[in-house]
């Protein structure tokens, strides 16, 4: 029997990243959230366009520069009898698999979104990936202290474009300069907003009840009429929270509030720690592992180069699924079948990252990988299985690589296939030739691709446009057909870097036509390390 403080450690763990589209305030909001949890936490933390405490090994010098982040940190805090674990996903232009693959290791997702813009391209690509395991989303309209769209005109687009019924938790009392605040729908009370005040947690002043006279005192007698017809026709026609089909990911709670002025980013912590699900099982390939089982279990979800400079290896981020990690554990790396002793894994709690004493399931442990960790591989005290659901993602962006020195193509091949095997990016080699092209979910990864084979392979590589629209991992049944397309689209055909069969499309059209003429082939968009 598992004793009781370890059954709490574990249900008081939540542990969510932010989807957004670039520009919706993700930044701004991680701020405030640590602000709340009181954790503002240094360490390759947020990641403060210009700001002066970027981490700093060679190649991230390229993200400083460009002021964005193509780490995907984790930061730890205490929030409502909660321990809450926020992973951050890169959120410019240049996102990577790592953000995706970062989605597979959260049990629920905060949604940022634009007020005045809506549901924007980014989201929509993100949440695809968080209905692969549906999970539970809150969603946040942030930037009421702009001018937006109108509340009832974003839900709908949310339900028609996202396909996820929302529940106001909280209603705008106006927006942009008239901004006043939110009436809380559940716990009948305006909260009423005061500007200027984002850097502090704010004194809110609270009145009980919609009713109340104090609010046609606080927001005129004009408002506070049209707030509550608006607010009854929301209570009428907006759906009702319901936990259950906010579990199955088919809910969203909405809130509505400015992170900027530090306004409504406590009311969705609430919610999140309130509704949002403790340590969620994982699938292995045999049976699901649940949280609270004694043993330890975790997989490894990204792989990153060191942020200390005076460290040339990388860090692998493991969620820990089950049980719990202590100093000095050892650990079965179950692909390798060797066990290992770990004394030295990282957390990432307030304040620095610190050496772990113990972690729990719904955890990140970082631990330092000399080049025998991948993407997808699981530990274990001992039992032999293996987590499923960590894809790859088919890249959308292709370059062909050439060496500047060209006796040095076997160095460059080594480098590609590691740095493919660790997520970094994708590499295909096309059957008919020689070439050796790179596929990125976005366009930094390329970058940092040639940063690191100059750096750890001492390879100089350039890049050369290529007419590659997307690519399809493929596969049949049916053995026969499978070698009968392989004759026929063998111009089209190449290995990736785990030598999987794909297939190269030059255009979308030619991509549909394939999938027309070849109904006994599966083209894959995601295939599973
Ligand atoms: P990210 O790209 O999603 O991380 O977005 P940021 O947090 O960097 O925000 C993008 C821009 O929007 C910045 O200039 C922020 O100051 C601004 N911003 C964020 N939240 C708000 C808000 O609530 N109100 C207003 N007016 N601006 C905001």
């Amino acid at each position: 029997m598992a004793n009781q403080d370890f059954l709490n450690e574990i249900n008081k763990r939540r542990t969510f990243a932010i989807i957004s589209h670039p520009d919706a305030g993700k930044t701004t909001i991680t701020e405030k959230v640590l602000l709340h949890g009181r954790a503002i936490q240094t360490a390759g933390s947020v990641k403060g366009k210009g700001s002066s405490q970027h981490a700093k090994s060679d190649w991230m010098e390229m993200e400083k520069e460009r002021g964005i982040s193509v780490t995907t940190s984790v930061m730890q805090f205490p929030f409502n009898n909660c321990l809450v674990n926020l992973l951050d996903t890169p959120g410019h232009e240049d996102f990577s698999e790592d953000t995706y693959r970062t989605l597979t290791a959260v049990d629920s997702c905060l949604m940022v979104i634009d007020a005045a813009k809506g549901v924007e391209d980014r989201t929509r690509k993100l949440m695809e990936v968080t209905r692969l395991r549906d999970t539970p989303i809150v969603t946040f309209m942030n930037k009421m202290d702009r001018d937006t769209r109108d509340p009832m005109e974003l839900l709908d687009e949310v339900e028609e474009e996202l396909k996820m019924a929302c529940a106001p938790v909280t209603w705008p009392i106006g927006c942009g300069k008239e901004f006043k605040g939110v009436y809380h729908i559940h716990r009948d009370e305006v909260i009423l907003y005061q500007s200027g005040q984002g850097h502090t947690i704010q004194e809110v002043r609270i009145i009980k009840g919609i009713d109340n006279d104090a609010v046609t005192q606080a927001i005129g007698s004009v408002l506070a009429e049209s707030v509550r017809e608006e607010i009854e026709l929301v209570l009428g026609a907006a759906h009702e929270f319901d936990k259950e089909l906010f579990l199955a990911g088919e809910l969203t709670p909405v809130y509505f509030g400015t992170a900027l002025g530090n306004f409504g980013v406590d009311h969705i912590l609430e919610g999140l720690t309130e509704w949002a699900p403790a340590p969620m099982p994982r699938a292995t390939q045999d049976r699901d592992v649940i949280a609270t089982e004694e043993k330890f279990s975790g997989f490894v979800f990204k792989i990153q180069a060191n942020m200390d400079p005076k460290h040339r290896d990388r860090i692998a981020f493991m969620r820990v699924v089950s049980g719990k990690y202590e100093k000095s554990m050892k650990m079965r790396h179950v692909r390798l079948g060797k066990d290992v002793t770990i004394s030295d894994a990282v957390t990432f709690m307030a304040g620095d990252r610190s050496a772990a004493e113990e972690a729990y399931a719904g955890d990140i442990i970082g631990l330092h990988n000399h080049g025998t960790i991948q993407i997808g591989d699981t530990f274990t005290q001992g039992e032999d299985m293996k987590f499923s659901g960590i894809p790859n993602f088919a890249p959308e962006m292709f370059r062909r690589i050439r060496l500047k020195d060209p006796l040095k193509q076997k160095q460059l091949l080594k480098g590609l296939v590691q740095l493919s095997e660790e997520g970094a990016v994708q590499v295909f080699r096309p059957l008919r030739n020689n070439d050796l092209i790179v596929g990125a979910v976005g366009v930094l990864q390329f970058e940092v691709v040639t940063a690191r084979l100059k750096s750890e392979y001492k390879v100089e590589a350039i890049y050369e446009s290529i007419s590659v629209a997307t690519a399809r991992w493929v596969e049949s049944d049916n053995t026969s057909k499978m070698i009968e397309f392989e004759k026929k689209a063998y111009d089209n055909l190449a290995l990736d870097g785990g030598d999987n069969l794909t297939y190269i499309a030059p255009t979308m059209v030619n991509l549909n036509l394939a999938i027309e003429r070849y109904p006994d082939v599966n083209f894959r968009k995601t295939r599973e390390h």
